[in-house]
């Protein structure tokens, strides 16, 4: 028996126009390698850094999403380190002072793995990103070459407690931190790119007979850029650090934490350098940089420009529009931009769950058949909300109402938005309008009853299926009627 013990550390790359610590472009460009550098990101001597404003703005932002204590006074130090990558010889962060800290979030796990768990957050420190090294790009099996484009760009890095017991957890707190900062826009999270990566330290707590615990080493697991990988290589882990347990019975006593790689190709982690200590990279505090204060008036204004969070959403749309959890999510899961068309659609049409029926079908079915994005969309909230305001007051069949929305977008993309009237148009064109009229209905009733005596004693005789036929033909005759009152005047005259 054992417990696993995961914690991540998730770095972010902030969504600013310019480097951390001077003007260069922070574009992905890695077709163009060495093109957005200066003497700073260069790493040349008497270059002077200057912190961008912005990049502490976003990661403040990041910070207080992640529920944590923002330090009024914060401090770089530099990390020394030799790599090829790193022009400076050290990459500058924050040591001990980070400018936030005692976080957590919450992940809504299905009730089966355990429903919703708190991951605490130890803390959230800035620092610059390195370059990026390029191997045997020739084939030649001898040059290795630096692309600096990327030294510099501003990341936050995000640590975890080891609260997480499963690789699932992990790979929903990765995803959960996704949504949450695309949705505050202080990131883009391209994973491809690198703009959210993480590394997983794993082991595990076995449980011995004698009731005692012991834990097997630390293994970090580098550079995970996708959700999936990082699921495949802690369960990899798992089963690599069991085995291995089994075989030597190492303890966390026995071995340093160790820092291993994933290979997504085989599935398998694999060993690399040993992890420095924190000793090793000689911290101190950067001399060419002052330490930083935040003013609780800076901090209200971030507060107040601040969106609401996806978990915050989750719960209003549940509360207020009385979704299911499950709807709720999926609206959320979609981005920002879908969510706040839901928001818009149901406050106009007042209908929260025939809105969320909507766009978590129709609309979702339509933009990933038409390959379009929510903006781009041809029916926007006011159009829906009308349409599902008609269908709310028997104006038009709920089967009429999916008739008009594909209507809506048969235009090409080039035609003129359609409006309500567009809506009228379609409605009355073909013959869709819901028929109240009930003269005619019993008056087309009769006559179908009258022409189809089979199906009315199959009925009577216990057939409850032979219904189904009658009232199709009443419905061919009156276009728009209601499909339910007509089965319930049908039924009530048979069963006279
Ligand atoms: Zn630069």
């Amino acid at each position: 028996m054992y417990d696993v013990i995961i914690g991540l550390e998730v770095h972010v790359q902030l969504q600013t126009r310019t480097k951390i610590f001077c003007g260069c472009s922070t574009a992905f460009n890695p077709d163009q390698p060495n093109v957005q550098t200066c003497p700073v990101c260069l790493g040349l001597p008497g270059a002077l850094p200057v912190m961008n404003g912005e990049a502490l703005r976003l990661a403040i932002k990041t910070a207080l999403a992640l529920n944590c204590q923002i330090a009024p006074f914060t401090k770089w130090d530099r990390k020394q380190y030799f790599y090829p990558d790193l022009p400076k010889g050290y990459q500058i962060s924050q040591y001990d002072l980070p400018f936030s800290f005692d976080g957590h979030v919450e992940l809504e796990m299905p009730e089966a793995e355990g429903g919703t768990r708190r991951i605490g957050i130890i803390r959230a420190h800035l620092e610059e990103d390195a370059g990026k090294n390029l191997h045997d790009e020739s084939g030649r099996g001898r040059d290795s070459m630096v692309d600096l484009n990327r030294a510099g760009t501003p990341l936050v890095e995000i640590v975890s407690q080891p609260d997480l017991r499963t690789a699932a957890e992990a790979r929903t707190m990765l995803q959960e931190l996704h949504s949450l900062l695309t949705y505050l826009e202080v990131s883009d999270c391209n994973m491809q790119e690198g703009s959210l990566r993480c590394d997983a330290n794993v082991n595990l707590h076995v449980h011995r007979d004698d009731g005692t615990k012991v834990a097997t080493p630390i293994v970090e697991v580098k550079n995970l850029n996708s959700f999936r990988f990082t699921e495949q290589a802690i369960e990899y882990e798992v089963q690599r650090q069991w085995q291995e347990f089994l075989q030597t019975g190492k303890t966390i006593k026995d071995a340093p934490k160790a820092t291993r790689g994933f290979d997504p190709d085989r599935g398998v982690t694999f060993p690399m350098r040993e992890k420095e200590e924190a000793a090793d990279y000689r911290y101190f505090p950067d001399p060419d940089l002052v330490p930083v204060t935040i003013s609780a008036e800076q901090l209200s204004a971030i507060r107040a420009g601040m969106c609401e969070t996806p978990a915050a959403l989750r719960e209003r749309f549940q509360s207020e529009f009385e979704l299911s959890a499950y709807d709720a999510a999926v609206i959320v899961d979609q981005g920002r931009l879908v969510a706040d068309y839901f928001l818009q659609t149901a406050s106009a049409c007042g209908d929260g769950k025939q809105a969320a029926n909507w766009v978590t079908q129709d609309v979702l079915r339509e933009l990933k058949e038409r390959r379009q994005e929510i903006g781009e969309f041809r029916v926007q909230p006011p159009l829906l909300a009308s349409l599902i305001e008609r269908v709310v007051k028997k104006q038009i069949s709920l089967k009429s109402a999916r008739e008009v929305f594909l209507g809506l977008l048969e235009d090409g993309d080039e035609q003129p938005l359609p409006t309500i009237a567009t809506i009228d148009e379609l409605i009355a064109a073909k013959g869709l309008a819901m028929v109240q009229d009930d003269g005619a209905i019993d008056a087309a009733i009769v006559a179908v009853l009258e022409k189809n005596p089979k199906a009315v004693a199959d009925f009577q005789g216990g057939k409850q299926a032979a219904a189904g036929a009658l009232i199709g033909q009443v419905m061919k005759q009156i276009k728009g009627a209601d499909a339910a009152v007509v089965r319930e005047k049908i039924i009530a005259r048979l069963s006279r």
